[in-house]
């Protein structure tokens, strides 16, 4: 039988296992500081736990941490981490300190993008991610062990990250039950203490996982990727146009704004010739004054051995303008990180298809 991973596991989970083994409770207490405020990557660092508990810790459990296979980026801009999880699968995480928020609030914050699968069976047209396929799901606590794994590398201790977002490689909302435990151990008091308002759940639009998503009873914000306001060039990008088109999406998303009563930002990728022609604006601005969302427009990030291209900055500021003449709120983002390979998978790929040596 495959041993849990002790970070997959929540607070009641180790308490009943700790009663089983007759352990006293101070004890739980202990190993959840090791686990999320000190962000063990070792069993041997838990000092003040008995040799015997730590003896019966890693005959039930493993305790799997990321291995830095490459990073890129400076320490003020964005940095990209590439990680080797124990299987040898590379995954990323974005790092963009000092950002400023998708619901366009400036303040000091530090954002990390995680992934939540390793590839990704979408196949959106404009994407490194999906360019190999889908392999697996990430664990709750591969999901976890990003944010954990990067305050290490930066930070020593204590809480850094501040703003979550998950939108990396994969499509979060197809690894669900996985990414909902690890949300709610990276939000619990005993956990990662992360506001559930300030973690993003991005996704391509699967409308009946985000009707599941707004029962939930945790805050988190949506982020929904649309980058095309017709079923037409919305298809002609995102394959997954064609199971659940704008019409039920918008729908989906109609349920989530009212069971949450918060903003959902609309992620609009700008790709010239394709989807940023002006005949979009009116439908965009229409679905986005519907569901009360913000509008997020991107500049698209050149992909190596893909076709598409980035609009030319008057045609961004058009587009941004017509949204706005219609009175939708919207920003123009200037992507950070471009010359890093920011946009998502791009590094996995690149690393994978050189077989390149990293370390
Ligand atoms: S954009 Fe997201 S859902 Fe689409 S292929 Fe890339 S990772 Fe998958």
């Amino acid at each position: 039988m495959t041993k849990p991973d002790l970070r997959s596991q929540t607070q009641e989970e180790i308490r009943r296992q700790f009663q089983l083994w007759q352990e006293p409770a101070y004890r739980v207490t202990q190993l959840l500081q090791w686990l999320y405020a000190r962000r063990a990557a070792h069993w041997g660092e838990m000092t003040n736990l008995p040799k015997s508990l730590r003896q019966r810790l890693t005959e039930t459990y493993t305790l799997s941490w990321p291995e830095l296979a490459l990073r890129q980026g400076a320490r003020d801009t964005t940095q990209k981490f590439l990680w080797r999880l124990a299987d040898g699968a590379l995954i990323e995480s974005v790092l963009i300190p000092a950002s400023p928020s998708l619901y366009g609030e400036s303040s000091d914050r530090h954002t990390l993008c995680v992934s939540t699968q390793v590839g990704c069976a979408y196949g959106c047209k404009f994407c490194a991610s999906g360019l190999d396929g889908w392999k697996r799901h990430l664990g709750a606590e591969e999901i976890i062990n990003q944010v954990l794994a990067v305050e290490r590398t930066e930070n020593g201790r204590g809480r850094w990250i501040n703003n979550l977002v998950i939108m990396g490689m994969g499509e979060p909302l197809a690894n669900y039950d996985n990414l909902l435990k690890a949300l709610r151990i990276l939000n619990a008091p005993w956990g990662g203490q992360m506001g559930a308002r300030k973690i993003t759940v991005s996704t391509s639009g699967l409308a009946p996982q985000i009707r599941r998503l707004a029962d939930e009873p945790q805050q988190f914000r949506l982020a929904v990727s649309l980058h095309g306001a017709t079923d037409e060039t919305r298809a002609r990008l995102m394959p997954i146009n064609k199971k659940y088109p704008l019409k039920e999406l918008a729908a989906a998303c109609a349920y989530y704004q009212q069971k949450k009563g918060r903003m959902i930002t609309l992620e609009y990728i700008l790709i010239a010739g394709v989807n940023d022609g002006l005949d979009q604006a009116p439908p965009l601005a229409k679905l986005a004054l519907g569901l009360r969302a913000k509008v997020n427009l991107i500049p698209y990030n050149q992909v190596e051995g893909l076709p598409w291209v980035r609009p030319e900055e008057p045609a961004q500021e058009a587009f941004l303008a017509a949204l706005e003449r219609c009175k939708v709120r919207a920003t123009l983002r200037r992507e950070k990180g471009g010359e890093i390979d920011a946009a998502c998978g791009q590094l996995r790929l690149k690393t994978e298809r050189q077989g390149a040596n990293v370390a």
